[in-house]
């Protein structure tokens, strides 16, 4: 019995038109009742096959195919991990049917193809993308955890060799646009339109009756060569290599196993090949990494980026032009995001000079983007020509939508809103970038404390995919939700966060600076410190990260923050890094990058060129006396314990938010699948987290106290969320 999944319709022209569209779901998915119907369509295609002269196979889906069912992977256990390893050998089996078939089989991909999806369109013999807005295609596996087990990794190393399929397509699992997509090899053709797509196809098939995969063509040989040829031979042991040393030590499985696939497959025939790739695909999958990815990199996110945390009821609304105040390092970056975004925008600074400087900077990132081919001199010219450049607040007149971003002076932020809020629209939301200031307390500068909010981004705003939204005591619900309009509109992710000093982000990645400069300051030597981070699997250890943000301004926010923590009568414990902090900038003066000089010693250009020797010098004893593991377990902690307490204070409203803030934000390691699932899948569960929590505060102090309701909650054996 088959579920009518894939429409049969054979043309005159004796072509036949396979439409995958799946009744009882939006996408095309690889569910065990899609298998079956794509076997009984094989069983039709091969009795039938002297019927039609080739087959088009596309969807009846704005998508062509979405790919494997993660939830099914994500719950994936030992004991049920032999049953999905067998659902891949049907689909293998099934795709190796498809492009053994002795016709010409082409993909008309119409709309996005990733994972499975296009693993799909890997078994045909030609494939044709439509440029259609917002289509993706390639293998972004590996970014799960995972890597393509249906012969995404067997087939690409076969169609373009080891080192083309590993570096551009299943390493690092690239989404592509169509025109990427052509440009590194794994489409054949982009079409502007569907009928421009599907005469191409028919085009293709008429001229090639005979086709045939490469690999299936005697003689074939591996692009680039086997890893027993010379030229791969002599560099394949730097392959590993090169994967851990992107990793930096990061626990992550499946960059290796991706290589291994392809380097072991690419030495054995095609089935072998299959084979292995199951079996790492299914070590993968059974594994905790990919739960812990998959739950917050593809669940998580998604549930944010469909406006998850958005109040309901009030009508999508995104603004047309904004008032961008400062034009500095951030504000430059966010006039770029919107220009790109097609919003106006107007910039301004205290000179037209500093302003028409801001602007410079969208000019030199579209430079780039015009150089790469990314995109043409038309939109170039479309998108500079957005940026407003301006020293004259009478400009502000007819903006919807202000985000300021002058000095983190609460006084001056005060100042420019009391300036221009008259001028731009009645209704426009006001929002902030301020990285540190209470929003409750900036919005009494302005007369519309309900149309006030915080909108705080990262640097370069052009590369950090989140914005976190900091809701204010009188902030609105439409306030939030058109900031969460924004945020989509100018494709970065949103998460939202009550008012506090330091919101989330700020204040949670702090503990993890702190942490680090205290394991300085108690004797273990710098290098130690920042390898322990990095093989933790953070992006940069948190030395390189406090010269970044600069000492001089940690130390001065943290000394405003204690200063008026006191004078609400509220507790203040200082932490073994501050006087360090404090020597650095005061007595060493070594505040960071931007002076050339902080942890690390810098050139001329601001390149990193090593850890400042003094440091060893002054502080570094062997007999501190500090496993390795503590130091890891540290910084984890410390920032998990933080952030237990921005829920318990009302700070962080979700977890989706608590996990992709972390990650996006702070750099929390991404194998965990972000702070709240780290503590959640920790050995032992939270139980576990909460005695190991007990070690560490026994061992390095009360910053590693249990809050209340987390002892309580693995008391009864729950989880968080
Ligand atoms: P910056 O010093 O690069 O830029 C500030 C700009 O504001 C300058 O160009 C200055 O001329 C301009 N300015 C000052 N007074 C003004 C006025 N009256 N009217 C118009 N413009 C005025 O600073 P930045 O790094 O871009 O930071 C700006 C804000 O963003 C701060 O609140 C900061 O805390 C926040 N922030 C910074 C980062 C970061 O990584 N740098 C990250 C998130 C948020």
């Amino acid at each position: 019995m088959t579920d009518n999944m894939i429409a049969w319709d054979l043309g005159a022209d004796r072509v036949l038109v396979l439409t995958m569209d799946d009744p009882n779901q939006s996408t095309n998915t690889m569910t065990e009742a899609f298998a079956r119907d794509l076997t009984a369509t094989l069983d039709r295609l091969e009795a039938e096959r002297d019927s039609f002269d080739g087959v088009i196979l596309t969807s009846g889906k704005d998508t062509f195919f979405a790919g494997g069912d993660l939830n099914l992977l994500m719950n994936a256990t030992p004991e049920t991990a032999p049953q999905i390893a067998l659902g891949l050998d049907t689909y293998k089996a099934a795709f190796r049917r498809l492009e053994t078939l002795g016709k010409p089989v082409v993909a008309a991909i119409n709309g996005t193809a990733l994972g499975g999806g296009f693993e799909v369109a890997l078994a045909t013999h030609h494939r044709i993308a439509l440029d259609a807005k917002g289509s993706l295609l390639g293998l972004p596996e590996v970014t799960f955890g995972l890597l393509p087990g249906a012969g995404g990794v067997t087939r690409t190393v076969r169609l373009l060799g080891i080192t083309s399929a590993v570096l551009n397509v299943v390493g690092q699992g690239q989404r592509m646009k169509p025109a990427k997509a052509l440009q590194v090899g794994i489409v054949h053709e982009v079409a502007a339109t569907r009928e421009e797509m599907f005469d191409k196809a028919r085009a293709w098939i008429a001229a090639n009756p005979e086709a045939a995969q490469p690999w299936d063509v005697k003689g074939y040989k591996i692009p680039g060569g086997t890893p027993s040829s010379p030229a791969v031979a002599a560099n394949l042991p730097a392959f590993p290599a090169n994967v851990r040393k992107q990793l930096k030590g990061s626990p992550m499985p499946a960059p290796i196993a991706v290589l291994a696939t392809a380097v072991e497959g690419a030495q054995v025939d095609i089935d072998t090949a299959f084979a292995i790739e199951t079996r790492y695909c299914a070590n993968l999958i059974c594994g905790q990494v990919s739960t812990n990815m998959i739950k917050s990199l593809f669940f998580d996110l998604g549930t944010i980026n469909k406006g998850g945390s958005r109040p309901e009821g009030f009508p999508v609304r995104t603004p047309e032009k904004v008032l961008v105040l400062g034009a500095g390092m951030m504000g430059a970056g966010i006039a770029y995001v919107q220009a790109r975004a097609g919003m106006q925008v107007v910039l301004e600074d205290v000179t037209v000079e500093a302003a028409e400087r801001g602007k410079a900077y969208s000019a030199k990132l579209l430079d780039k983007a015009l150089r790469k081919g990314a995109i043409t001199q038309d939109k170039y010219d479309e998108i500079l020509g957005r940026i407003h450049p301006s020293a004259d607040p009478a400009d502000a007149a007819g903006c919807d939508f202000v985000v300021e971003a002058v000095f983190e002076d609460p006084g001056l932020k005060k100042k420019v809103f009391g300036e221009i809020e008259h001028l731009v629209n009645a209704d426009a939301l006001l929002g902030s970038n301020t990285s540190t200031l209470p929003i409750t307390d900036l919005s009494t500068g302005v007369q519309r404390p309900k149309d006030f909010i915080g909108l705080h981004f990262f640097s370069p705003v052009d590369k950090m995919p989140l914005v976190e939204i900091v809701v204010g005591e009188q902030t609105s619900d439409e306030a939030i939700a058109r900031a969460i309009d924004y945020t989509l509109a100018i494709k970065k992710t949103p998460i939202v966060v009550n008012d506090s000093r330091g919101f989330f982000t700020s204040r949670v990645i702090g503990q993890f600076m702190d942490e680090a400069i205290a394991l300085v300051a108690e004797g273990v030597h710098p290098a130690s410190v920042e390898q322990a981070a990095t093989q933790a699997g953070y992006p940069v250890g948190a030395l390189a990260l406090a010269d970044e943000i600069n000492m001089k301004l940690a130390q001065k926010i943290r000394r405003s923050l204690k200063e008026n923590l006191l004078a609400e009568g509220k507790n203040w414990v200082d932490s073994k890094a501050y006087p360090l902090v404090d020597a650095m900038v005061d007595d060493f003066e070594r505040p960071g990058r931007l002076e050339g000089r902080g942890f690390y010693e810098y050139d001329a250009d601001g390149k990193k060129l090593g850890l400042w020797p003094g440091l060893v010098e002054k502080y570094t004893r062997d007999d501190h006396g500090i496993a390795f593991i503590d130091m890891q377990e540290r910084m984890l902690f410390a920032e998990s314990l933080d952030t237990v307490r921005c829920f318990d204070e009302g700070v962080l409203r979700t977890v989706p938010d608590a996990n992709i803030g972390s990650i996006f934000g702070i750099g929390f390691p991404a194998w965990t699948g972000g702070v709240i699932q780290y503590i959640n899948q920790y050995a032992g569960g939270l139980a576990g987290f909460v005695a190991r929590a007990d070690e560490l505060r026994a061992a390095y102090g009360d910053r590693f106290e249990v809050p209340e309701s987390l002892r309580v909650k693995a008391a009864a054996g729950e989880t968080l969320g």
